[in-house]
């Protein structure tokens, strides 16, 4: 492994994500609860404020939160391992097999679990290889976008998962997920009920943003510049020190207005080596100016590591 950088943000940022902590903490009255068939005893309950949170028991004396933007070519496909050991797949790329070779190179030998597996979008580059994922490893739940089953490719996913029993929701903002202790992942995008305009299915992306402590990554899947307004225009707090940026570097995202919101220090850009779309796009690098960029593409598997506090990142080549 290459490089190591370490980031670090104010107290006064510190303080913002405490208060925003607070907002979000639900008056917790259980709507339902679920228990998950899983070695781990995944409970998952739906709370009040459009709320998800479960708790995962794993012993694990990692304390770090590790996103991994995983090779896997053209497409997107990003491994989040809290601590405690609760995971969480968003997207697969479009190759089953080389999905699995990814994923067994990052978790633990012979960790067999995704608790969380989010399909973005129903293009091919994010969900053709989720099929391989939920044949090797127990899902406990299935995120999808409110446009999944447009595609047939989304239609297929789901009814293999709802065949193995696995729960699938549907992703809106407000969504808020508890991955373990100070890892939490707020759905940011779409918005419930949101009409979408000719984006299709990439503007209807699930945009999430994963917290460890006082550290944030946007996850952003392929929305396009319409989906980035609407998120800039949004009440979030989109400040974070990771970026993936969406839809592979493509000059149709990654626009000015969202730079300024998220202010990433670290870009990640999940495209496919000498790809024939052109990602990135040179003036997409041009605007994301002195964040450092990481690429797949070019720097192989990459790995954010949050302690909480900090940010480091680490590249495979
Ligand atoms: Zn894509």
């Amino acid at each position: 492994m290459g490089v190591a950088a370490w980031l670090r943000r104010g107290r006064a940022a510190r303080r913002r994500e405490d208060e925003r902590r607070d907002e979000i903490q639900p008056a917790a009255r259980a709507l339902r609860a679920l228990e998950f068939p899983t070695a781990a005893a995944v409970l998952v309950a739906l709370l009040a404020a459009n709320a998800v949170v479960w708790g995962a028991v794993v012993s694990n004396d990692a304390d770090t939160l590790d996103a991994h933007v995983l090779d896997i070519g053209q497409g997107d496909a990003i491994l989040a391992v809290a601590p405690g050991g609760t995971t969480m797949l968003v997207d697969g790329g479009a190759d089953g097999q080389r999905l699995l070779g990814e994923l067994a190179e990052a978790l633990p030998p012979g960790h067999r679990r995704l608790d969380v597996v989010v399909a973005t979008h129903p293009d091919g580059d994010h969900v053709a290889g989720l099929f391989a994922a939920l044949e090797r490893y127990r899902v406990g739940m299935l995120i999808v976008s409110p446009l999944h089953d447009t595609r047939e490719l989304g239609r297929q996913l789901r009814e293999e998962a709802e065949a193995q029993g696995i729960p699938v929701l549907e992703a809106h903002a407000g969504m808020h997920l508890v991955l373990g202790e100070e890892v939490q992942a707020d759905v940011l995008a779409p918005a419930e009920g949101e009409e979408f305009g000719g984006g299709g299915v990439n503007e209807a992306s699930v945009v999430m943003r994963l917290r460890h402590g006082s550290v944030a990554l946007l996850l952003t899947g392929d929305i396009d510049a319409a989906g980035e307004l609407r998120l800039a225009r949004g009440p979030w707090d989109l400040r974070s020190q990771a970026l993936k940026v969406a839809h592979h570097g493509s000059k149709t995202s990654t626009t000015d207005l969202l730079l300024r919101r998220v202010a990433p220090q670290v870009s990640a850009i999940s495209a496919g080596a000498d790809n024939t779309f052109g990602h990135p796009h040179p003036g997409v690098l041009e605007r994301l100016g002195v964040a450092v960029v990481l690429r797949t593409d070019v720097d192989g598997r990459l790995r954010l590591r949050s302690d909480g506090e900090t940010l480091r990142y680490e590249v495979e080549r």
